[in-house]
């Protein structure tokens, strides 16, 4: 199946829901966006939704995550934006923040507040992840049930829990 609708479709999850039942973009007049320089990681297979649709004001780069793909080093793309976006079109990182998928060491996904995202973000400073609308962690969670299952994506979760776990041990 091609990877870009496999994406287009998880979006949808998030078209209505948000981290909490507000816009709390208001709260912070939207820190997440406005950072300079900051990208956002795309998981295996989403760049392909960016060259298809080419929206206007984003780039794509190659970060310096690595993983392995089934014997195959693979380096992480990274999407840059302009800092405001048709929110139709935003990657699955911006969509789940400031939450993050981890891999347990049973290979099960858990779900757990980003920890890069503590500098920036009220919500992540501040809640607990019962706090959240339940909608949206049941959503994150659903999203990354269904993409660990591709080997592509397991393989790169395998490597992002490490560079997440690594923020942890910062932050905690
Ligand atoms: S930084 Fe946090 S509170 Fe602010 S808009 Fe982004 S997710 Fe919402
Ligand atoms: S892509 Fe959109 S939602 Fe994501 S950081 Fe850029 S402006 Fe914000």
């Amino acid at each position: 199946m091609n990877s870009a609708y496999v994406y287009l479709q998880l979006y949808r999850l998030f078209d209505r829901i948000t981290p909490l039942p507000l816009d709390c973009g208001e709260l912070c007049d939207a820190a997440c966006c406005s950072g300079e320089d900051s990208g956002m990681f795309l998981f295996p297979g989403e760049a392909e939704v960016f060259k298809l649709i080419e929206p206007e004001g984003f780039r794509i780069e190659y970060s310096d995550l690595t993983y392995d793909d089934g014997g195959v080093l693979r380096k992480t793309p990274i999407l840059f934006c302009e800092g405001s976006c048709d929110r139709y079109m935003r990657p699955l990182s911006c969509r789940i923040f400031p939450l993050t998928p981890v891999l347990c060491e049973d290979g099960k996904i858990d779900i757990i507040t980003d920890p890069r995202a503590k500098s920036v973000c009220p919500l992540a400073k501040t809640l607990h992840l019962s706090e959240y609308d339940k909608n949206f962690t049941n959503a994150v969670k659903k999203a990354f049930v269904l993409l660990a299952k591709n080997k592509h994506v397991n393989a790169f979760l395998h490597e992002y829990t490490k560079y997440i776990n690594e923020f942890n041990r910062f932050f905690s």
